[in-house]
């Protein structure tokens, strides 16, 4: 194995869900529902199968679902994209994050990400041969996760390439305010930096967050420097899918493209006209999806809550993270590791996703995407704990 590879091991989130399967627990780890997403997607994509949509579609995707996802894109958040040459569909997310690092990244760039980070981002940054300049997010006093503006400054430098941003955040739930993103677009277009966004959860922000979903795009003189990121994976509930998009100015996503070519070629032939189905049903999906999950969302902070963590209240995603420390837990992976024998419940250690390990040592994250009896359940059991 390479040496820029070899700091990665397996990744958490399988080694969590095998842990999961050989005790029988119930897996709040790796995030993933339980419910299939619309009746109407899955149809279109059974249609599509057996209709002969089964060999390789065209390099940049099917028309119809980047004509979607334009329009999607439109629809929610005002930004204009041609889908001629302005979108392009990839093998979920996680390629289209690596495409555009590898696709921007000369070795040795620097690349600006807020840790905990979503493991890919590390991998993807190491296999271009980047370097990762980590801002950390840290509990302020009321329990919401926020950053030292000074510490983001800092980490911004000659060698900066791009921002790599998340929002809203998995694994911590928090959302990014307009204030925030403001200083993050002022340091782009004063260091002359790309923007990478990841907006997987852009349909979960839950209503009473202190400030909608706002993508970075839309700030001034950011469009034309981001590479705008999501995916259906967690908007339907078909993570299994692996249908992503990456959006942005011709010449951003063309070299995104130019990468993705060879990763994969193409991907989910019969499942892109699916996602476009998905990606055009009326607003009221996109609400009654959010909605459902705050109800989910305020179900396990309950529950959490009433099992003695302290619990870090999510304003988007469907992770919550608390704090062991009140139960006496001291290390997030021995507690994460121990808790299936303990109380027959799986959870991720999200100190792994940090380089400064011990800002979270002690935190470890649940998946609320989950059933409520399921959910229940888990709550029953991880109340044995006290
Ligand atoms: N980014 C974040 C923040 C995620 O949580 C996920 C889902 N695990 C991904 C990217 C990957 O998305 P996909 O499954 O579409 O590759
Ligand atoms: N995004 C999901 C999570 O954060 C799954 C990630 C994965 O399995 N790669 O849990």
């Amino acid at each position: 194995l390479v040496a820029r590879m070899r700091p990665f091991g397996t990744t958490i989130f399988a080694e969590m869900s095998a842990l999961a399967v050989r005790t029988g627990a119930v897996n709040l780890g790796q995030g993933f529902p339980d419910t299939d997403g619309p009746p109407e997607m899955l149809a279109a994509a059974a249609e599509a199968l057996r209709g002969g949509q089964n060999q390789y579609p065209p390099g940049p995707g099917i028309p119809a679902l980047r004509a979607a996802v334009a329009a999607h894109q439109h629809r929610f958040w005002g930004l204009e994209y041609d889908p001629d040459d302005e979108v392009v569909i990839t093998a979920g997310a996680t390629e289209a994050i690596a495409a555009s690092i590898l696709a921007l990244c000369e070795p040795g760039d620097e690349v600006v990400c807020f840790e905990p980070y979503y493991d890919s981002y590390a991998a993807s940054i190491a296999l271009a041969g980047a370097v990762r300049r980590p801002v950390t997010l840290r509990p302020d006093a009321d329990g919401r996760y926020a950053f030292d503006p000074a510490a983001l400054r800092a980490a911004f430098g000659p060698r900066t390439r791009l921002v790599l941003l998340n929002s809203p955040h998995n694994p911590t739930g928090k959302v990014f305010t307009r204030e925030e993103l403001t200083l993050v677009a002022e340091l782009c277009r004063e260091h002359d930096a790309y923007a990478v966004t990841d907006e997987v959860y852009e349909h979960l922000v839950f209503a009473d967050a202190a400030t909608p979903h706002v993508p970075l795009a839309t700030l001034p003189g950011m469009r034309e420097r981001t590479l705008r990121i999501s995916s259906a994976g967690k908007t339907f509930s078909c993570t299994g899918w692996k249908v992503g998009w990456v959006s942005g100015p011709a010449s951003l996503v063309s070299a995104a493209l130019r990468v993705k070519q060879f990763l994969t070629y193409v991907n989910g032939a019969p499942l892109q006209p699916a996602v476009a189905v998905a990606l055009a049903l009326p607003d009221a999906y996109f609400a009654e999806f959010s909605a459902g999950m705050q109800a989910r969302r305020d179900q396990l902070v309950a529950g959490l809550t009433d099992a003695g963590f302290g619990v870090l209240t999510p304003e988007g995603t469907y992770f919550v993270t608390v704090d062991i420390g009140p139960l006496g837990g001291r290390d997030g992976v021995e507690f994460c590791r121990s808790l299936p024998a303990r109380c027959g419940v799986v959870a991720v250690p999200t100190q792994v996703f940090y380089d400064d390990v011990e800002a979270g040592r002690r935190l470890v994250r649940f998946a609320f995407c989950k059933r409520p009896e399921v959910l229940a359940e888990a709550v029953t059991r991880l109340r044995s704990l006290t």
